[in-house]
């Protein structure tokens, strides 16, 4: 039975592969034909979307109630209305965008002149993750249609609700001769990426990030990684401490209950200040989500099984799970783990060695607030750092010394909503960037295109090279 079901394993193996070959091969037939370049496609195609996505909101909801049972407030604003907004503003901005640049040219080619030419890069893949399943799956999507490309879709198999939704619904909306979704876990994800891309787009862990890499390696594919890593929250004593609470546990238990890649992982404050923000993280908490967390709707459950024994395991670790201060009360049957914090954890503790991605903070102290650049910087670079601070020449020096996706002050996860601003990780936490212009760029060639005229021909360029003609270059 074991022979039967490798063989059984290796006949799928091969259908999906020749599916996946296939779905290029009618990709490529489509984009070859021009279709996809036109202005008239891109805008028709993103029209649908927008329309797509404020027709079926209450589909959304329902579905990512189903997958992380996400609060529809949380819904609205992170799902539903960023993707309607990077429609928008690709719909607004997309002639500008799609114009050649021109650029001076040097004495060297005079007279002529030059200009950058936009072109899509041709037939892309876009692999999504689970925690913002609807966004972050459309978004990169909304990139390469901008940017005249033809797409597949391959959404997270985590988010199984959301996933069937997305399938279903560009089927409904979009062109499908140039967007396709193709549902499905590792097999149909490695079919795929046994193809040739001409970019794949890939969110979700460093792991896979590399197995991604590699693939694309062997077609000479360029990727665009948005991973994720360890995010510091900097606190310093001067802050208006409310303030700075209230937005530490938005950007944590307010935004899918830390299963965000931009959720601040951990926090550094000083020893003497660290008593005084917790007390006001437990009041506000007890704020926002009341005496029993557990019970709140407000906050999202833990995705699946895995990554809830993969947390409680972090949390009951013997040296960490003493450390806890705040909450960290725990429900399997509802896969629910409520807002915990935890105080001077060892620093070889499996909590401070994987990104958390997930309800539990903790909290490290320094002698000095400056003694957190050297905590930071002994670790790879994260995704964002936040730092909470009125000292101008700190926050100088923060921007000067850390390196990280994104940095900002006083606030955390806000810098996603900034389309003007680059997304993406440096090191370990990714490469590329999207966003925006930025989403455009991604999934553009930037063609170089120099005009000269027949005019001003200078004998100095051709042989015989005679030492005159050294001396006037
Ligand atoms: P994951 O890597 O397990 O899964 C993401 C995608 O990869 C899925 O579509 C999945 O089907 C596919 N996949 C999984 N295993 C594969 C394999 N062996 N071969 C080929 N494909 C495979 O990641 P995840 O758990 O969904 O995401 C968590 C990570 O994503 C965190 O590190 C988080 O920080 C990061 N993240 C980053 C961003 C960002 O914008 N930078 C956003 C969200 C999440």
């Amino acid at each position: 039975s074991a022979t039967l079901t490798l063989m059984a394993e290796e006949e799928k193996k091969t259908s999906d592969i020749e599916r996946a070959s296939l779905l290029v091969k009618e990709l490529r037939e489509c984009f070859d034909s021009g279709k996809t370049r036109s202005y008239q496609w891109r805008v028709t195609q993103l029209k649908s979307i927008a329309k797509m996505v404020e027709e079926r909101e209450e589909d959304i909801v329902t579905a990512l109630l189903k997958d992380l049972s996400k609060p529809e407030m949380e819904t609205f604003v992170s799902e539903i209305s960023m993707t309607k907004g990077s429609c928008k503003l690709a719909l607004k901005e997309l002639n500008h965008w799609m114009m050649p640049e021109k650029v001076k040219t040097s004495m060297s080619t005079f007279p002529s002149s030059a200009e950058i030419v936009s072109e899509p890069l041709g037939v892309v893949l876009v692999i999504s993750t689970w925690n913002y399943p609807f966004l972050l799956s459309l978004d990169p999507v909304i990139g390469a249609i901008a940017s005249g490309n033809a797409v597949v879709l391959k959404p997270s198999e985590i988010a199984p609700a959301t996933s069937s939704l997305l399938a279903k619904l560009l089927e409904e909306y979009v062109d499908n001769s140039a967007i396709r979704v193709v549902e499905g876990a590792i097999p149909e994800t490695s079919a795929l990426l046994e193809q040739k891309w001409d970019k794949i787009f890939y969110t979700g862990s460093k792991r896979v990030g590399r197995i991604v890499m590699a693939a694309a390696a062997k077609h000479l594919t360029p990727v665009i990684l948005e991973l994720g890593g360890k995010n510091p929250a900097v606190v310093d004593s001067n802050v208006n401490l409310q303030v700075a609470a209230r937005r530490i546990i938005a950007g944590k238990w307010g935004c899918n209950n830390g299963q965000a890649c931009i959720a601040p992982d951990y926090i550094i404050t000083t020893i003497d200040f660290a008593p005084k923000l917790i007390d006001a993280l437990r009041s506000e908490l007890k704020e926002f989500f009341g005496e029993e967390p557990m019970e709140s709707k407000d906050i999202s459950r833990i995705v699946n099984l895995y990554h809830f024994t993969r947390l409680k395991n972090l949390m009951e670790e013997d040296k960490v799970f003493q450390k806890i201060v705040v909450g960290g009360q725990i429900d399997q049957n509802q896969l629910k783990i409520a807002p915990a914090i935890l105080l001077d954890i060892p620093e070889d503790s499996q909590i401070m060695e994987e990104e958390i991605f997930g309800p539990l903070l903790p909290i490290i102290t320094v002698e000095n607030l400056k003694d957190s650049f050297a905590v930071i910087n002994s670790r790879p670079k994260p995704l964002a750092a936040y730092f909470f601070t009125d000292n101008e020449k700190l926050k100088k020096d923060f921007v000067e010394n850390i390196s990280a996706g994104g940095i900002v002050f006083n606030d955390t996860i806000v810098h996603v909503t900034v389309s003007t601003l680059p997304f993406g990780g440096v090191g370990e936490s990714g490469m590329g960037s999207y966003h925006g212009k930025f989403s455009f760029d991604a999934f553009s060639h930037k063609k170089a295109v120099l005009y000269r005229s027949f005019k001003g021909d200078s004998s100095t360029r051709y042989p015989p090279y005679t030492p005159g003609k050294q001396r006037f270059l």
